[in-house]
């Protein structure tokens, strides 16, 4: 069964969603502010978080950050009607998705499949790959933790910065137009939206120059980006 931490002050609203996921079968567990949440996840294994924007103690932010030093956790962030740099920064945090309150259960009901599903398909596409690690330069990504690793450092990538990470040095020097990005790690362009992209990128850019102190990541004005300069 599925365990899921939800993180929600608000009680009613709370209850009424864990209510409602565990009528389709996962397990739930509330915390009511910030630093449960992150006492509960330091104790519990869990395979997704639902965590509110503005919090008790520590904000959904803050504890987004921190749960992602270590961890490439789903996390759908809960943000309220009118925050509308929510999900540009949500996304830069690392959270995989956002839902707006209030919401419908069901479209609820499918971001969680849908996030869901892409962790389960990392995990099989790992499986049937004969290497675990791929190697660009001096940086390696580690498939099976979802690492980059730069002498003796690394770094945890969330599954979407993986993803991208993935097809960008599978094949190094190849310029790759961020609807062809979009597609193959969000899955479908019905959603499409290449801020989405250029967030992922600039954070993955981030961690990983950040560790290294190199750049890797080229952006080719107009069609895309590599990594490693195309010459
Ligand atoms: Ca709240």
């Amino acid at each position: 069964m599925k365990r899921f931490l939800l993180v929600e002050d608000e009680k009613i609203m709370a209850k009424n969603i864990a209510f409602f996921l565990e009528r389709e079968g996962y397990l739930v567990e509330i915390a009511y502010d910030g630093e449960e949440a992150l006492v509960r996840f330091a104790e519990n294994k869990y395979d997704l978080i639902l965590l509110d924007w503005t919090l008790p103690k520590k904000d959904g932010l803050e504890v987004c950050k921190q749960i992602r030093k270590e961890s490439t956790i789903p996390i759908i962030m809960i943000t309220a009607k009118g925050e509308i740099y929510d999900k540009v920064i949500g996304l830069e945090l690392g959270a995989d998705d956002y839902i707006v309150k209030p919401f419908d259960q069901r479209e609820l009901l499918a971001r969680v499949h849908v996030l869901l599903r892409r962790q389960e398909s990392n995990l099989e596409g790992r499986m049937i790959s004969p290497e675990s690690t791929i190697h660009f330069e001096d940086i390696i990504l580690d498939r099976e933790k979802l690492l980059i690793i730069y002498m003796n450092e690394t770094i945890a990538l969330t599954s979407n910065e993986y993803k991208l990470m993935e097809i960008l040095i599978k094949k190094p020097y190849n310029v790759y137009s961020r609807e062809y990005l979009y597609e193959a790690v969000w899955g479908g362009m019905l959603m499409y939206n290449e801020r989405t992209v250029d967030v992922t990128i600039s954070r993955l850019r981030k961690k990983i120059t950040d560790l290294t102190g190199k750049k890797y990541f080229y952006s080719i004005r107009g069609m895309g980006y590599s990594l490693g300069e195309r010459l």
